[in-house]
């Protein structure tokens, strides 16, 4: 613990593991800091370029995905009954109620589905083209009659579940030897799921940290072998990237306007902040100064903003302010923020909300009785940012600042739900029955 932290009442707060919310002092226009930022957006097009061209082969190797033609995308659904049924309840700001699905995406039930994904595509087209496998305006489709080639060749990540069920199935259906490094935290269903489709996995008694480095080690020791680096990895952040302007698509579909005048307010779930920093970065350049991005976190484990709030980035860990890192959102149980993620979300990040574990469970159930839609606990941190808008005054300071409390009629609020889909029948109802 730092002694300045206590001048600090956001870092007492997070220090005394209570709910918070904590406003970016450093926020400035995007326009104003886009280009001394770390990643670009020719880098975000590239990207979706790369993902196009994988398409027919994603859909080949993964039939769920053909009918999207090879497009690995979730919906954007309205929940207007949650809504006024939470507004029965409690605060919640005005403007439509919406949630973007990524706890149903195709192939890893998580919005890893994005990032892992697009990292082992990233690979797979680095070795095919070096290899002479592959020309860029080649077949990539019949990359998936060469599991003799891709079996040389081993992809190691480390996880706390997710991440590894994205790398993990990705790379087996290639052919790839995968070995995934989980962390203590990780779901037994989760290292059970891998190790039917023929992944070596690894468990730590450690934390997520310790697992990464362990892969990280193990991998940098065998040329043969490629290590997704979590805590530092530009492809994972450009895959996530790509979310945004799918997004813009339907957002129009849905008749919601996104301006100076309709703000549109997100709010991601974060762990070691990857998916959150990309999608935001997504969103952001699109929609610049009308988006307002929050991330949130556990009581317990808010690495994001304890790196952001302190100004330290990496250099902490929630342990350094007193704090268990231990969370039943297993997705977010990370102790130490990205630095990439730090770089990019230091000028851009609006603020961040923590969510207490009990919480999330009251929450998971609410929405399951509401709309009959199942996503797992991490996800559920999202509605920290939904009711923290209308309930923490810092919050409501903020939406005045920027003009926002009149316009709030024309708002929409987006719940980026981050996994579930491929939780088991029988966990599902534990989470359901369960209150902490
Ligand atoms: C991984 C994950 C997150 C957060 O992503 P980071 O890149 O670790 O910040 C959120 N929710 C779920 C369900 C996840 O699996």
């Amino acid at each position: 613990m730092r002694a300045v932290w206590n001048e600090n009442p956001v870092l007492r707060d997070v220090m005394a593991a209570a709910e918070t919310c904590w406003i970016n002092p450093k926020w400035e226009p995007f326009e104003t800091v886009r280009d001394s930022l770390p990643v670009g957006p020719a880098e975000v097009d590239d990207a979706a370029a790369r993902l196009d061209r994988f398409a027919p082969l994603l859909s080949r190797l993964f039939p769920e995905t053909a009918g999207d033609g090879g497009r690995i995308e979730s919906p954007l659904r309205e929940l207007p009954t949650l809504r006024e049924r939470m507004g029965w309840r409690e605060r919640v700001p005005e403007g439509r109620l919406f949630m973007k699905m990524d706890s149903d995406l195709a192939v890893a039930g998580s919005v890893k589905a994005r990032g892992g994904i697009y990292e082992v595509l990233k690979h797979t087209e680095d070795l095919a083209l070096s290899s002479g496998l592959l020309k860029v305006d080649g077949d990539y489709a019949s990359l998936a009659d060469h599991r003799d080639f891709f079996e040389k060749y081993t992809v190691q990540v480390g996880s706390t579940g997710n991440l590894g069920l994205s790398i993990g199935i990705m790379s087996a259906a290639l052919g790839y030897r995968a070995v995934v490094h989980m962390s203590a935290d990780a779901r037994q269903w989760k290292k059970d799921l891998l190790r039917q489709k023929g992944v070596d996995v690894r468990e730590y008694a450690g934390d997520y940290g310790k697992a990464v480095e362990q892969g990280r080690m193990l991998s940098d020791a065998d040329p043969m072998s490629y290590f997704v680096d979590d805590e530092h990895s530009k492809n994972l952040f450009l895959g996530y990237a790509v979310a945004g302007r799918r997004l813009a698509e339907q957002l129009k579909a849905k008749n919601v306007t996104v301006d100076v005048d309709h703000p549109l307010f997100v709010t991601i779930p974060c762990g070691v902040g990857g998916a959150p920093g990309g999608v935001a970065y997504g969103l952001k350049l699109l929609y610049g100064e009308s988006v307002h991005v929050f991330f949130a976190e556990p009581v317990q484990c808010p690495c994001m903003l304890l790196g952001l709030a302190s100004e330290e980035k990496d250099g902490v860990c929630v342990q350094d302010a007193g704090l268990t890192g231990v969370t039943e959102a297993d997705g977010l149980a990370v102790g130490r923020p990205s630095k990439l993620v730090c770089d990019v979300m230091e000028w851009t990040l609006s603020g961040e909300f923590t969510i207490a574990d009990g919480r999330l469970f009251d929450d998971l159930r609410e929405l399951y009785a509401a709309e009959k839609v199942f996503i797992e606990p991490s996800s559920c941190a999202a509605f920290a940012g939904y009711r923290g808008l209308a309930q923490f005054p810092a919050a409501r300071v903020y939406l005045e600042k920027h003009g926002l409390a009149e316009k709030m009629g024309n708002a929409a609020h987006i719940l980026w739900a981050t996994g579930g889909k491929l939780v088991p029948t029988e966990i599902r109802r534990e989470y359901l029955a369960k209150s902490c």
